[in-house]
């Protein structure tokens, strides 16, 4: 595997070497982000991967500065599943000026569930997207349903901007006990792991009550809400959605995702999962 840490040197590298297949990160690599890496070899000639920790997208009091940096073992992980090339720039590299030029995704998209919790969370998202497709120019993208909106987000951008890439999601990699794989599980007590899956098990609770029809989502979303509080989560939402436009259903409308996110302790966690 190549290990790139200039715009310049990706490029040339890059030139000549078939369809690419891109898959950005933030690092500190797990399993699913593995399993993109091995999904993207079916979808072309040169995987490229990028690890950048994208301060554009995290708000001030947010985990930007303490977000687990681990190049040296990330480098270990891409090549033995082989990555072809990284492409892993500091922030002088990527950011030499401060970014005026940025990617503002529409306030249906932006400024809900996530967006609404984190606002300009989905522009810096966007941006730093736009600008590493500029540098590594893949033919395919890989972004996993893990971060569904954010999924949403950027293949909407691709297709309004006609950028020719084609975007791929992968699906969500999970702990044994069902706990959706995230860099940021590393900051969880040894009580808090324990409690963590309850996540995903509240989730597939609301997913097997729509599928026995019950169609009042409100009162749904509401009961999961209070069973995260009542085992001591803060939930910011649990929200059942449209597939396509995240936005709310009604009741006759199928094709739906559920959506969570919630703070176990400091630790703010994400997950949904398709009805
Ligand atoms: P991140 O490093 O958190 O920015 O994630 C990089 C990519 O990996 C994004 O496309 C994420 O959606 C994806 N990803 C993160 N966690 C998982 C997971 N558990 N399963 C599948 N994909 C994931």
């Amino acid at each position: 595997m190549q290990i790139h840490h200039t715009i310049a040197a990706t490029r040339a590298a890059l030139a000549d070497v078939g369809r690419i297949v891109f898959v950005p990160t933030m690092g500190n690599l797990h399993d699913g982000h593995i399993a993109l890496m091995r999904q993207a070899r079916a979808h072309g000639d040169c995987v490229v991967a990028s690890i950048f920790v994208n301060r554009l997208q995290f708000r001030p009091g947010e985990d930007f500065e303490k977000y687990p940096r681990t190049l040296e073992p990330d480098c270990e992980r891409l090549r033995t599943a082989g990555v072809d090339h990284l492409f892993a720039p500091d922030e002088q590299e990527l950011y030499p000026v401060p970014q005026r030029y940025v990617i503002e995704p529409p306030a249906e998209h932006a400024n809900i569930l996530e967006g609404e919790i984190r606002p300009g969370h989905f522009r810096g998202v966007a941006t730093v997207v736009m600008k590493l497709f500029s540098v590594v120019q893949p033919q395919a993208a890989l972004f996993g349903k893990k971060d569904y909106q954010q999924f949403m987000v950027l293949s909407d951008m691709v297709r309004e901007f006609s950028i020719p890439i084609e975007v791929i999601p992968g699906e969500t990699v999970r702990a044994d006990d069902g706990l959706a794989l995230s860099s940021r599980n590393g900051y969880l007590s040894a009580q808090e792991r324990a409690e963590a899956p309850n996540l995903f098990r509240v989730l597939s609770h609301v997913v097997d009550s729509v599928r026995k029809r019950r169609r009042d989502f409100a009162a749904l979303e509401q009961e999961a809400v209070a069973e995260l509080r009542g085992r001591g989560w803060v939930p910011d939402y649990v929200a059942l959605r449209k597939k396509d436009d995240l936005q709310s259903p009604s009741a006759h409308d199928s094709g739906l995702v559920v959506l969570a996110a919630a703070r176990l302790g400091s630790t703010r966690l994400i997950d949904n999962l398709e009805v």
